[in-house]
């Protein structure tokens, strides 16, 4: 699942537009038959980072859950619990992304209100870390850790990847 979506990252390097099928084919087909999505994706809800194009996927390939700071609270481990059980998503995929405002706005000490919710997670994550780039890995690896701990998931179902905005890489982390 992990080569699927390196795979079709690869095709999306050389796109000018997205080319899952989105046809009306596929529609018709998954509003019968319902989804069966192979990978879960939670990523950040930044407007440059858009997950089916970037692996190349379409309907019914992916289940995203999408917040800033690409975070793991409650409402996102039900989610994917959900997608795990009941969809039998085979993957979860914690997909952070370079040029993060959230991880920046953690680093910088911004916050207040309800963006709080999402700086104190990531604050744990990414520790004394004060690179942008090194801390937005640390954020997707402690999520993916996470994950695996409270949904007692194993290594192989739960991965963390780093998505590079100005060049449409993705960047599987260890
Ligand atoms: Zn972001």
């Amino acid at each position: 699942m992990i080569d699927r979506l390196l795979d079709g990252n690869s095709q999306y390097l050389q796109n000018k537009n997205a080319l899952g099928d989105i046809s009306l084919n596929k529609r018709k087909e998954t509003a019968k038959n319902g989804q069966h999505p192979f990978a879960v994706i939670v990523t950040c809800s930044d407007s440059r980072v858009i997950p089916e194009a970037i692996f190349n996927c379409g309907i019914g390939d992916l289940f995203v859950i999408r917040v800033a700071g690409n975070v793991i609270n409650e409402d996102e481990l039900g989610s994917i619990q959900y997608a795990v059980e009941h969809l039998k998503c085979q993957l979860v995929v914690v997909l952070g992304h370079t040029q993060c405002g959230a991880i920046a706005s953690a680093l910088e000490g911004h916050g207040g209100g309800y963006v709080d919710y999402l700086l104190s997670p990531i604050k744990k994550a990414i520790g004394n870390e004060k690179d942008p780039q090194k801390a937005s890995r640390l954020n997707a690896l402690w999520g993916a850790n996470l994950i695996k701990e409270k949904l007692k998931l194993d290594t192989k179902q739960v991965a963390a990847m780093l998505y590079h905005i100005d060049n449409g890489k993705v960047e599987l982390l260890k």
